[in-house]
C-alpha cells in the first residue's frame, strides 16, 4: 500500500487528470493481454512528457517505491502487471512522432505511438516500419522496444532491434540514458541492445529513432495446404533451402484455419489439415522468380492445393485470417492461453505432432497459429477458466510446450517475452550462471530491483524451490538454498 504522503507529493508533480487512484479508475489497468493474471494497481501515473517521467523515477527511487512501466497492456507474459505498492508509470501519453527525415530513413518518436500509427505517418513518402506485431493497430512502440517484438515480416526484416538506432531512457534515479547512433558501429557496449526486450527492468523509454524501408514494388502471396501438418512443417524448411528469404512464412492448423474461415471469411480451403501463407516481396523480376520456386518447393512437398493471390485484394483476403486468427480462436472456448516459444525449423514436424499428444493427455483442446518461417511457435491452447481446475491445467500443458522448445534447442520466448508467465522455465532453459550475470546486470541499472520488480528474471532460490534449477556435472547448483 503507497502511503498518502507519497502519493500527495505523486500528485505534486502531475495534473490531477494524469493521477488514477479510484478503484474503478484502476480497474482496466489491472492486466495485460494476459488477462489470466490480474492485481489492481495501487495508483496509476499518465505523464504527458518526458520530464514528467524524470520526475516520478525520482520520486519513486527516492522513497524506494516500485515502478512498472506499461505502454498500451497488449503484451501476453504478464510484464506490465500492476505490483503491490508500486506506480504503474503509463506512458500512452507520450504518443507524438517528433520528426521525419525521408532521406535518412528515419523516424524519432515517443514511447506511446502506436506500432501502425509509424507506417501510416510515414506512408506519404512511400515508406513504412517493417516489424509488425499482430496488435500493431494497438501496441505501442515503446513496449514493441521493451519485448523486442517481432511480427510476420521479421523473418526477412528482422525483429525490433534490427530496426532501431537510437533510445533515450531514464534510470530509476532519474538519469538520461541516450544510447545508440546512426552509424553501423559504435564506441562501448550495445546498451541499445541491452536495453531491447529488457521488460521495463533496466530503464523506462521515453524516445525511440526507427529505420524505415521502402515500400516493396511488389508483394505476393502463395496459399498452400496439406492434408499433413507434418509435411507443411517440412515444407517450411525446403522453402528456405531452396534460397527464398519469404517476407512472411506463416502456418495454421486445421482448428485455427476452420476458426479464422467462419470469422473472416478469407477464401481459405476447410478440408486440409495445414495452411501455408507465403509472402514474397521486392522488385518485381525477383517477386516472380521467387514464386515459381516457392510453388515448385510446396508442390515437392506434398501441398494438395497451392493458390497465388492473383490481385491485391486477394493478398490482403488471405492474410486477413491470419490477422484475425487469435479473435477468430477466441470465439472457439470460453478462454484460450496464447504460448510463445522458438523451436529449430527442422524441429517443427516433431515439436506439433508432440504438442498433439499432449492436447490428448491434458484434454485440451489446441489451434496453432505461427510465424513458421522464424520457428516461432503460437499453440493456443483453449480451457473454460470458470470450470474448476482448467486455468491450472492449460497453465501446466503450456509449461510442457515450452520445455519441449528448450529440449529440441529452442528457447521459451520467441517474442512476447517472459513477464511473469514464463518465469519458472526461465529456471530450465538458463543455468545458474547466465542467471547470476542476469541478476548482475540488474543490479547495475537498479540496484534496489525497483524497476518492474519480479519478472523476467527469476530469483535463483525461486528456480530451486520449483525443482527446475540446471544441474551441471552432478553438482546441486547452490546447495545451500532450501529446497522445498
Ligand atoms: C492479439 C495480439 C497479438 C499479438 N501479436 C504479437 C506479435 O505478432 N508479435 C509480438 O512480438 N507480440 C505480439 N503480441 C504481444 C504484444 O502486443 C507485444 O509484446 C507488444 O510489444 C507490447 O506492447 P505494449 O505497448 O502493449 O506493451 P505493454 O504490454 O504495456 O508492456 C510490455 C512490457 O514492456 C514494458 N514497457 C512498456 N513500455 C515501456 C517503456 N516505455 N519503457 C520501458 N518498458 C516499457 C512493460 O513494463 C512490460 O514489461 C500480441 C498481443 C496481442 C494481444
Amino acid at each position: 500500500m503507497l502511503s498518502p504522503a507519497f502519493l500527495s507529493r505523486l500528485r505534486r508533480l502531475l495534473p490531477p487528470h494524469c493521477v488514477l487512484n479510484e478503484r474503478e479508475d484502476l480497474l482496466p489497468f489491472e492486466s495485460d493481454g494476459l488477462a489470466a493474471y490480474r492485481n489492481t494497481p495501487d495508483v496509476v501515473a499518465l505523464p504527458e512528457n518526458e520530464a514528467q517521467v524524470a520526475a516520478i523515477l525520482q520520486l519513486c527511487h527516492r522513497h524506494k517505491v516500485a515502478v512498472v512501466a506499461r505502454g498500451a497492456g497488449t503484451g501476453l507474459s504478464a510484464g506490465a502487471l500492476p505490483v503491490d505498492g508500486a506506480v504503474l508509470l503509463v506512458l500512452a501519453k507520450l504518443n507524438r512522432i517528433k520528426a521525419i527525415d525521408p532521406l535518412a530513413r528515419t523516424a524519432v518518436v515517443e514511447p506511446g505511438v502506436r506500432n501502425l500509427a509509424i507506417s501510416e505517418a510515414v506512408a506519404q513518402h512511400n515508406l513504412y516500419y517493417a516489424p509488425d506485431p499482430s496488435s500493431q493497430i494497438a501496441c505501442s512502440i515503446g513496449g514493441n522496444v521493451a519485448e523486442n517484438s517481432g511480427g510476420v515480416h521479421c523473418l526477412k526484416y528482422g525483429l525490433t532491434v534490427h530496426n532501431i538506432l537510437r533510445l533515450r531512457a531514464w534510470t530509476i534515479d532519474g538519469q538520461l540514458l541516450e544510447i545508440g547512433n546512426e552509424s553501423l558501429d559504435a564506441p562501448g557496449y550495445d546498451l541499445l541492445a541491452l536495453l531491447t526486450g529488457s521488460e521495463g527492468m533496466l530503464a523506462v523509454i521515453t524516445e525511440v529513432t526507427v529505420k524505415l524501408l521502402p515500400r516493396p514494388e511488389r508483394a505476393q502471396v502463395v496459399l498452400a495446404a496439406f492434408d499433413d501438418v507434418a509435411k507443411a512443417g517440412a515444407a517450411v524448411g525446403n522453402i528456405i533451402a531452396a534460397g527464398v528469404i519469404p517476407a512472411g512464412l506463416e502456418m495454421m492448423d486445421r482448428l485455427a484455419i476452420q476458426a479464422a474461415e467462419a470469422f473472416v471469411h478469407a477464401g481459405y480451403p476447410l478440408d486440409c489439415e495445414a495452411l501455408l501463407l507465403c509472402e514474397v516481396d521486392g522488385i518485381n523480376e525477383e517477386v516472380s522468380d521467387d514464386i515459381f520456386t516457392v510453388r515448385k518447393v510446396l508442390e515437392a512437398s506434398g501441398a494438395i492445393e497451392i493458390r497465388t493471390a492473383e490481385s491485391e485484394a486477394q493478398r490482403l483476403k488471405f492474410w486477413a485470417g491470419r490477422k484475425a486468427a487469435f479473435p477468430a480462436v477466441g470465439r472457439l472456448a470460453p478462454d484460450y492461453y496464447c504460448m510463445d516459444g522458438t523451436i529449430p525449423r527442422g524441429a517443427l514436424p516433431h515439436v506439433l505432432k508432440r504438442i498433439s499428444e499432449l492436447s490428448t493427455e491434458y484434454g485440451l483442446a489446441v489451434a496453432n497459429v505461427f510465424h513458421a518461417g522464424d520457428g516461432n511457435l503460437h499453440p493456443l491452447i483453449l480451457f473454460d477458466a470458470n470450470q474448476p481446475g482448467e486455468l491450472t491445467k492449460a497453465e501446466s500443458f503450456g509449461g510442457k510446450i515450452l520445455e519441449l522448445c528448450v529440449e529440441v534447442g529452442g528457447t521459451i520466448t520467441g517474442e512476447h517475452g517472459v513477464g511473469m508467465e514464463k518465469i519458472k522455465q526461465m529456471c530450465t532453459q538458463f543455468a545458474t550462471p547466465e542467471l547470476t550475470r542476469f541478476h548482475d546486470v540488474k543490479a547495475a541499472f537498479d540496484p534496489d530491483t525497483l524497476l518492474n520488480p519480479g519478472k523476467a528474471v527469476p530469483e535463483l532460490h525461486r528456480c530451486a524451490e520449483w525443482g527446475a534449477m540446471h544441474v551441471h556435472g552432478a553438482q546441486l547448483p547452490h546447495p545451500e538454498l532450501p529446497r522445498f
